[in-house]
C-alpha cells in the first residue's frame, strides 16, 4: 500500500471505532449466529490472488465486526463484562501499528520501563513492597493465576512436588483448577473447601484439611483465595487467611482478577483488608480497569521469585541478557515474545488520571447497591445475594405464589432465555445454592440505574407471559 493508502485504509478504521464507541449503546448488545451461518459467510479457501484491500476491510466492518456481543454495553451484565475505553484502544492500535517487543529490556527500553512504573503503581495500589516487590502484566487473568501458580511450586516444593497439596474455595474460579491442571498436580492433591453460607472461604474446614494432611505426611504448600468471586462477587476472610499460610508455611495466592481493583472504591478498600499479605496477586484490567483485551497482571511479593522461576539463558538471547536493573520481562514470565501491554495502562490513567478510575467503580459499586434496594422494594424478587462488589443475585418468586423449586428454577431459566433471544440485554444465570439465579455484574460506568429498571421490566413481561401461560 502506498503511504496515501495507508492513510485513508487507516481513517476508515479510526471512524469505525469511532463511531462504534458512539453509538454502541443504542445497538442491541446481544448477536447470534449458527455455525452454519457463520460458515456461509466466511468458508473459503486462502485466496491465492489479491483483493482490493477497501472491499476486504468493508466486508469486515459490515459482517464480522456485527456479530459479536457488545461486551460494553450498558446492558451487558453477564459474566465479567469488558467495558473498554477509547484511550487504551487506540494504544494497542499503536503497538500493533509499531509491533513493538516487549520482551526484553534491549528491544525496547521505553517498553520495559513502562511496565516497571506501572507495575510499581500497581504495587503501590495494593500494598506491595515496592523495591522488593515486582509483577507481570499477562494475557488475562487465567495467564496470571498459572504463573503464580508456577511460582509458587517452584519456590516452596523444588523439582519434587509429589506430596505438595494445594487448598481453594468451591467458589474459586475454574481457571485455577485449569492452571492446577496444566502444572501436572493429580486430583489428590487438590482440596475443594466448601464455602459458608456467605459464599466466603470455610475457616474451620480449611484448617481442619490442612491438618488432617499434615497427619498424613503430605505438605500444604499453596492457598488460593478469592478477592471477588466470579459468581457472587464475594471476597473471602484475606486477613484470616493470611494468618492461617503464615502459621502453616503456606503460599498465600489471591484470584483478585474480577473484583480486585475495587480497592479504589472506599467500600471496596475495607473488604480487600489483607489483600495486601499476600504471596502473589492476580488482578485483570481488562475487566474492571476499563481495558480492551488482553491484559491481565502477577503482583508478587518478591521479584527475585519470578526470575528464579522462569529465568532462561539459551545462546541466542546472550548478546541481549543486558544488566541487573535492565528487567528482561521474558525471564519474569511465560512468554518471550509479548505485545506491549503496559502501553495502554499507561495511556489511559496519564489521561484520565486514577481519580476517575476511583469514580467509576465507586459509581458501580452504588449501582449494584442501588439495584439491590430496588430489586428489594418489588413483591416480585427475591434477592439471593446482596450487592457485593458489583455482581447481584435474584430471581423472580413473586410473594404467595405456589410454584415449586423446579418451576422457579424453569421460570428463571425462561426469563434468562427469552431477554437473551430478543438482544436487548445479555442476562444469563448462574447456580447457588441449587438454585437458578440471575445474575449481574455491574462493572459498566455507562450503565445507568435506568437501563437496570428497564432490564428488570423486560424480565418482568417475559416472567407475567410465563405464569399466564
Ligand atoms: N479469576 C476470576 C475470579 C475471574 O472472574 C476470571 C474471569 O472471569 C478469571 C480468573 C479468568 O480471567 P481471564 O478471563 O482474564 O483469563
Amino acid at each position: 500500500l502506498s503511504h496515501d493508502e495507508m492513510k485513508s485504509y487507516g481513517y476508515e478504521v479510526v471512524d469505525a471505532i469511532v463511531d462504534h464507541f458512539s453509538t454502541q449503546n443504542q445497538k442491541l448488545p446481544v448477536v447470534s449466529g449458527t455455525r452454519g451461518e457463520m460458515e456461509k459467510l466466511f468458508l473459503e479457501e486462502a485466496p491465492e490472488n489479491a483483493s482490493d484491500p477497501k472491499k476486504v476491510l468493508n466486508f469486515v466492518l459490515d459482517e464480522v465486526m456485527t456479530k459479536s456481543n457488545i461486551v460494553s454495553h450498558p446492558k451487558s451484565y453477564s459474566f465479567v463484562p469488558g467495558p473498554s475505553n477509547y484511550i487504551s484502544a487506540m494504544a494497542d492500535s499503536l503497538t500493533a501499528g509499531f509491533n513493538i517487543f516487549s520482551g526484553g529490556w534491549q528491544a525496547s527500553p521505553a517498553a520495559a520501563e513502562m511496565e516497571i512504573v506501572t507495575m510499581n503503581w500497581l504495587l503501590k495500589m495494593f500494598g506491595f513492597p515496592q523495591k522488593k516487590g515486582g509483577g507481570i502484566f499477562t494475557s488475562g487473568g487465567s495467564m496470571a493465576n498459572l504463573t503464580a501458580l508456577v511460582t509458587a511450586r517452584t519456590v516452596k516444593c523444588g523439582d519434587d512436588f509429589s506430596k505438595a497439596i494445594i487448598y481453594l474455595s468451591d467458589q474459586a474460579h475454574s481457571s485455577n483448577i485449569k492452571a492446577i491442571r496444566v502444572l501436572g498436580f493429580s486430583k489428590e492433591q487438590i482440596r475443594i473447601i466448601p464455602t459458608d453460607g456467605e459464599f466466603k472461604f470455610s475457616l474451620n474446614k480449611l484448617k481442619n484439611a490442612i491438618a488432617k494432611d499434615r497427619l498424613e505426611g503430605l505438605q500444604p504448600f499453596c492457598l488460593i483465595a478469592t478477592a471477588g468471586t466470579t459468581n457472587t462477587g464475594t471476597v473471602d476472610p484475606l486477613s484470616d487467611i493470611a494468618k492461617i499460610c503464615k502459621k502453616e508455611d503456606i503460599w498465600f495466592h489471591i484470584d483478585g482478577a474480577y473484583g480486585g481493583f475495587a480497592i479504589l472504591s472506599e467500600d471496596g478498600k475495607q473488604l480487600m483488608k489483607g489483600i495486601e499479605k499476600a504471596d502473589s496477586l492476580t488482578i485483570d484490567p481488562h475487566k474492571w480497569f476499563f481495558q480492551p483485551y488482553e491484559i491481565g497482571c502477577l503482583l508478587v511479593k518478591k521479584h527475585k521469585w519470578l526470575k528464579g522461576t522462569f529465568t532462561e539463558k539459551p545462546e541466542y538471547l546472550r548478546d541481549i541478557e543486558g544488566n541487573e536493573s535492565e528487567i528482561n520481562f521474558y525471564d519474569h514470565g511465560i512468554e518471550l515474545t509479548r505485545r506491549f501491554r503496559a502501553l495502554k495502562f499507561y495511556m489511559s490513567v496519564k489521561t484520565f488520571g486514577l481519580g476517575e478510575f476511583r469514580k467509576a467503580i465507586t459509581y458501580n459499586v452504588k449501582l449494584a447497591e442501588a439495584t439491590e434496594s430496588f430489586l428489594r422494594k418489588s413483591s416480585n424478587w427475591e434477592v439471593i445475594s446482596p450487592a457485593t462488589l458489583a455482581v447481584i443475585n435474584f430471581r423472580y418468586n413473586p410473594i404467595g405464589n405456589k410454584l415449586s423449586e423446579k418451576q422457579l428454577d424453569a421460570l428463571n431459566q425462561r426469563i434468562s432465555q427469552n431477554v437473551v433471544d430478543s438482544k436487548k440485554a445479555l442476562l444469563v444465570t448462574t447456580v447457588l445454592n441449587r438454585q437458578i439465579v440471575l445474575r449481574m455484574c455491574l462493572i459498566n460506568p455507562r450503565t445507568t440505574l435506568d437501563d437496570v429498571k428497564e432490564t428488570i421490566a423486560l424480565c418482568e413481561s417475559f416472567a407475567n407471559e410465563k405464569v399466564l401461560a
